[in-house]
């Protein structure tokens, strides 16, 4: 078990053409379970496979503990990666596939090695398939060997690499569950990629959003979701998006009045608001997510009136495509049924309404 630190970790690729990491620094603390999240090719695995010492750092310090590992050979660093193609060993039974590692780097007796095997195996639920080869295992079942083959080397770090992205949802969701609960047993300092923001904010205890091999904002999923630090991040993290609307704020007596371009969003913000425009220059970015939109009452003072465009139902709650801004959607509760065409009238609070400068 041990601390994580990257220190302004780079890699570059054909010849600093492409830049898969910039500059990464991220403090991982012992026993945390960091999830790392961002889109396609923003540098997830790249980041990864630098901590595995599967590919060597450019520039920048990567340790482990105390110790500076940057360029310590991988079979040399106490690491443990889980792969989303499970990377098992074809023609080996599981318990050869799931007792190799610690054979290469280990001088535990035949008999010390089955019982790793067989306690990390029980802890996975597959002691009964120790002997079968992985093409009689489902897609589960595989990756519940290859999280095995991790337990067994007992690592300093588990590394995973979208584990889960080939099994199907519901799966899915038992699996990060046991995920959680084994790396809570084991107290491992674990980094979890994924490109899925939900599996990042409901697995970890902090997520880091990365955007092309650049640090976005590193917190605890509430902060990040309620505290969102640009665009990008507000925007990514949540569902369905956020609503970003560009505006103009005007001063009118005692409250703010942001208008966007083409006249189709309006609505008056109390005073306080001002305080937190009053860095900003000119026209400015305001999100708002559809969870936070609400049916305004009499006695609402913040309101939006628009016109209904569509109305999607997905179960527990509606989504209401509003004609505002250039794309506004509310998420309201499912006995919420205006008829496509009709006029509604929305509200939000002024704490709900994030502000993005520049961008
Ligand atoms: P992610 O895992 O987030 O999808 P990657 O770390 O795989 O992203 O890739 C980051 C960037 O680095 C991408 O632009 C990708 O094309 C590039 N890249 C990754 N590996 C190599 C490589 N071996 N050679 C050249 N470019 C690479
Ligand atoms: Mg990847």
């Amino acid at each position: 078990m041990a601390k994580l630190r990257l220190e302004t970790l780079r890699k570059e690729f054909d010849r600093g053409q492409i830049v898969a990491v910039d500059d990464l620094s991220l403090d991982i603390e012992d026993g945390e379970f960091v999830t790392l999240v961002g889109p396609s090719g923003c540098g997830k695995t790249t980041t990864l496979r630098m901590i595995a010492g599967l590919e060597s750092a450019t520039s920048g310090h990567i340790y482990i503990g105390d110790e500076d590992v940057t360029d310590v050979h991988a079979k040399n660093r106490d690491v443990a990666m889980v792969f989303q193609n499970y990377a098992l060993y074809p023609h080996k039974t599981v318990e050869e596939n799931m007792g190799f590692g610690l054979r290469m780097s280990t001088d535990l007796s035949k008999e010390e090695r089955h019982e790793r095997v067989y306690e990390a195996a029980e802890m996975m639920g597959i002691e009964d398939l120790l002997s079968d080869k992985p093409d009689e295992l489902s897609g589960g079942q595989k990756q519940r060997v290859a999280l095995g083959r991790a337990i067994v080397r007992e690592p300093d770090i588990f590394l995973f690499d979208e584990p889960l992205s080939n099994l199907d949802a519901k799966l899915r969701t038992t699996m990060r569950t046991e995920i959680q609960r084994i790396q809570q047993e084991l107290g491992i300092t674990s980094v979890y990629v994924t490109h899925d923001q939900e599996e990042a904010m409901t697995m970890g205890d902090r997520i880091v959003i990365l955007r092309d091999g650049e640090l976005q904002q590193m917190g605890a999923p509430t902060d990040v979701y309620d505290r969102p630090t640009n665009r990008f991040v507000g925007g990514f993290i949540g569902s369905p998006s956020m609503n970003f609307i560009d505006v103009d704020a005007t001063r009118e007596g005692g409250t703010v009045v942001l208008t966007d371009r083409d006249g189709s969003f309006s609505c008056r913000l109390p005073s306080s608001f001002a305080d937190r425009i009053r860095d900003v220059d000119g026209a400015f970015t305001v999100g708002i997510r559809p969870e936070d939109i609400f049916p305004a009452s009499e006695r609402d003072e913040n309101v939006l009136t628009t016109t209904v465009e569509v109305v999607e139902p997905i179960g527990s709650d509606n989504y209401l495509y509003l004609d505002a801004a250039e794309d506004f959607i509310a998420r309201v509760d499912s006995d919420v049924e205006p008829e496509p065409g009709e006029t509604i009238r929305v509200t939000f609070a002024e704490d709900d309404v994030h502000v993005f400068d520049g961008e």
